[in-house]
């Protein structure tokens, strides 16, 4: 089955299922066998990370390749890959089973700051400026409403859209905005994975 792209619209909103693969009628009891089978979703309140490092623990992958697998831990798209990795200065090419448990909780947390301001704004937001004026309260989430399923529905922003900018996110080429050394750009997982090869070192 080809991706499926799906858009439920009213007047006023507009919520977009992009980049599903699959998309069936399911009994509760099939549910339940595929929410065992994805690792633990940041956005839920009763979300393990352990169950997602034990996976990375011994894994010979790299750490960015195993960010997008939905068995290791679901819901971190590849914008989010590439944005954490950098904010903590960890190396996307270090297998798995490298990467230290403190890096893994950093990472986590992150997960656990970030996804719930990108789900209430509609738009992911990583730059540490950008995350703090939302934090502080310049840009009300609250203004944005989400509907009852934690998926984000969209509108345009009464309070109007942050600037779109990332760390290395689709900029390849450019100059790293901290070290200034060109943002690097490779294929991993089967999605381009974006990272400075000199800030990031940590494992
Ligand atoms: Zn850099």
């Amino acid at each position: 089955m080809g991706a499926v792209r799906l858009r439920l619209a009213t007047p006023t909103h507009v919520a977009d299922l992009r980049g599903a693969t699959v998309c069936e009628l399911a009994t509760p009891d099939q549910v339940d066998a595929v929410i065992a089978r994805l690792g633990p979703d940041p956005l839920r309140a009763d979300a393990d990370p352990d169950r997602a490092w034990r996976r990375i623990a011994k894994s010979p992958r790299s750490i960015a390749d195993l960010l997008m697998d939905q068995a290791v831990l679901a819901g971190v798209g590849n914008v989010y890959r590439s944005e954490i990795l950098f904010r903590h200065r960890v190396d996307p090419h270090r297998p798995g089973r490298e990467i230290r448990p403190q890096t893994w909780k950093a990472l986590w947390r992150d997960l656990l700051l970030l996804m719930p301001i990108g789900v209430q704004l509609g738009q992911i937001v990583t730059m540490s400026d950008q995350v703090d004026a939302v934090l502080a309260g310049d840009f009300d989430p609250s203004a944005v409403p989400t509907s009852p399923t934690g998926v984000s529905a969209w509108r345009p922003n009464p309070h109007g859209a942050l600037e779109r900018r990332y760390y290395v996110y689709k900029r390849q080429g450019e100059a790293c905005r901290v070290c200034g050394s060109r943002v690097r750009m490779a294929d991993v997982a089967g999605r381009n994975l974006y990272w400075c090869g000199r800030c990031q070192r940590r494992r």
